[in-house]
């Protein structure tokens, strides 16, 4: 049996909000650190906590493992994701994800290669998925 540790990883938890990438709170915990250029969080958003509008060099997949959030592409369309789900987004797309308005989410984003962030999602864009 091997076990390997959360925190003996690499680093510990940390809250990135307000910065370049998310709006609201938003932590993430390294599952594996830019091994061969993957990366794997598993990231916790705090309602209303939501990426900025962004795209990967070569996709990313989502495995949505508690709570209940929403993710939409830059064509509007919005979905809601709940527990067990599985997203895979290919390499280009603009899109965002993150939590609702009342709700947390958790889920493991892994990904290749880097990420391309753009503007914050605005409020009126953040609405439109669970209106
Ligand atoms: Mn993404």
């Amino acid at each position: 049996m091997r076990i390997s540790r959360g925190h003996e990883r690499g680093r510990a938890s940390e809250k990135r909000s307000g910065g370049a990438t998310f709006t609201g709170g938003v932590w993430a915990d390294p599952v594996l650190v830019d091994q061969d250029g993957v990366l794997a969080n598993s990231v916790f958003f705090e309602p209303g906590g939501r990426t900025h509008w962004h795209s990967h060099g070569y996709g990313q997949v989502l495995h949505v493992t508690h709570g209940e959030g929403y993710i939409q592409s830059r064509d509007g369309q919005g979905f809601p994701l709940t527990p067990g789900d599985v997203v895979h987004i290919p390499a280009g797309e603009e899109h965002w994800h993150g939590a609702g308005p009342d709700t947390y989410v958790l889920h493991l984003a892994i990904s290749i290669g880097g990420a391309d962030w753009l503007e914050p999602v605005s409020d009126e864009d953040y609405a439109s998925v669970f209106r």
